[in-house]
């Protein structure tokens, strides 16, 4: 079901602040940066190997990644483990009782699908990611 991580995910004050770390002090490169209006949220996308970095700033200070740096403060957020088909892979998981945020996929940066499951179950917040074909 699962194919690798997809991206480990940030939740930062400042994307800026955090490429002098990445880009510069790290050597990494910057794939790009994108607005998710509708889940109030920045995100650079930052390539290491098979997997990413994924940063993610508040655009609005009641949005979610707001929320999260003000209860647990700046940090992990979430893992991203890519599937080939995240419709099956909900319904799979549905059927086997694992508690979801999202029962329907929805958009993710970089054209993907997404969806979150609940972190009563997995401890820490687990997205799965359906490339774009
Ligand atoms: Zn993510």
């Amino acid at each position: 079901m699962i194919i690798k991580v997809s991206h480990i995910g940030i939740a930062v004050n400042s994307i800026d602040a955090m490429l002098k770390l990445y880009i510069e002090a790290l050597g990494l490169k910057l794939a790009g940066t994108e607005v998710l209006a509708d889940q109030k949220v920045k995100t650079a996308i930052i390539p290491v190997g098979e997997s990413k970095i994924e940063l993610l700033e508040s655009t609005d200070p009641e949005g979610p990644i707001a929320k999260f740096i003000e209860k647990k403060g700046e940090g992990l957020h979430h893992i991203a483990l890519e599937v080939p088909d995240i419709r099956a892979a909900l319904a799979e998981l549905k059927k086997k009782n694992i508690p979801l945020i999202d029962i329907e996929p929805r958009r993710g940066v970089e054209n993907t699908t997404i969806a979150f499951l609940h972190p009563k179950e997995s401890k820490i917040l687990l997205e799965l990611v359906e490339a774009k074909k």
